[in-house]
């Protein structure tokens, strides 16, 4: 009977949910211990010139290597991480492993220009956020100006005011700032004058119908032009073809970043993911290289 049906299907919904809750606290004394078990790793995806060949830096990307289900990817636990306000000390361990990287790889020979890490909402919103990379950059010692944030739009539209003042102390320690997924929130272009950033990445969704979507197309080109007009400098982000990397460079897009040119890798296997690419510091006056 129809009534009965109800019945179960709602026992069977209870029971659903109480696995989910079962997951989710799981979930939570997993990534409680997850910092000091070291089970975070960053992968690193490479940046080049829009030519496709001159590495100008590489997107630390956070990793879980968790001791059953493998490697986690970071949209399954950064919201936990959030909620559970873990994201303020796991993205101090992200920044400063970062930093540490880069003196890495310079030691091995690896050159790699810059490095970009991704701050959540809740860090930006930690008023103590500056003194924190200030502290880890002293530490690491590496140039502040190889080192760049990444934000979205709606972190940075949530309190205006406050983004400001909060971007203006980190730009003061040298780091570049990057507004990631552009495009996607919402930003006014009066906010984007006046925010001291320095990088517009095109959101991978106006990438993807490239070279044929007549939209993405004409979004991508926008982007572009506003980004130059405000001289800003812009990356696109998921490039997966050469035909999208073609029509990036012919509309003056001045960096890329996505499958096409490097997956995110561990920092070990870096150099062998950018062995073919130039270095920027010895590009001078080279012309670009023949494309992919
Ligand atoms: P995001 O910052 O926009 O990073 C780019 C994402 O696109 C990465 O996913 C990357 O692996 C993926 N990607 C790169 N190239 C391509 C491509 O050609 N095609 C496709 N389909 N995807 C591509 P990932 O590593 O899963 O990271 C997802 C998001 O998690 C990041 O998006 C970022 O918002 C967040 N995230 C990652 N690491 C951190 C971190 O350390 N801290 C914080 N707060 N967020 C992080
Ligand atoms: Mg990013
Ligand atoms: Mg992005
Ligand atoms: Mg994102």
């Amino acid at each position: 009977h129809a009534k009965e049906r109800g019945k179960n299907n709602f026992q069977f919904y209870q029971a659903e949910m109480n696995a989910s809750a079962l997951e989710r606290l799981e979930l939570e004394s997993d990534l409680r211990h997850a910092l000091e078990q070291q089970q975070f790793v960053l992968h690193y995806q490479p940046q080049y010139l829009a030519d496709g060949h001159t590495l100008t830096g590489v997107e630390a990307l956070l990793r879980w290597q968790h001791p059953s289900r493998g490697l986690v990817p970071p949209g399954e636990f950064i919201p936990a991480l959030e909620e559970l306000g873990l994201i303020v000390e796991v993205g101090d361990w992200v920044i400063g492993e970062a930093c540490r990287q880069i003196g890495n790889w310079e030691r091995e020979g690896v050159v790699v220009p810059k490095v970009s890490v991704n701050l959540s909402a809740r860090q930006f919103a930690d008023g103590q956020l500056g003194q924190r990379i200030a502290g880890i950059l002293a530490f690491s010692k590496i140039a502040p100006s190889r080192l760049e944030l990444e934000l979205t739009e709606s972190i940075l539209m949530q309190d205006v005011g406050g983004a400001m003042r909060m971007l203006d102390a980190l730009k003061q320690l040298g780091p570049s700032i990057a507004i990631d997924d552009f495009g996607t929130g919402y930003s006014s272009l009066n906010y984007l004058k006046q925010f001291p950033i320095d990088v517009l990445k095109i959101d991978r969704s106006f990438v993807d119908g490239l070279p044929e979507g007549e939209q993405d197309g004409q979004i991508a080109r926008a982007i572009i032009a506003m980004a130059h007009s405000l001289s800003l400098s812009v990356i696109a982000e998921g490039v997966e073809t050469q035909a999208q990397l073609n029509f990036l460079r012919e509309h003056g897009c001045d960096e890329v970043q996505g499958f096409y040119l490097g997956r995110p890798v561990p920092a070990a296997k870096l150099k062998a993911s950018i062995s073919n690419c130039k270095q920027q510091a010895s590009i001078g006056q080279l012309e670009p290289g023949p494309a992919l």
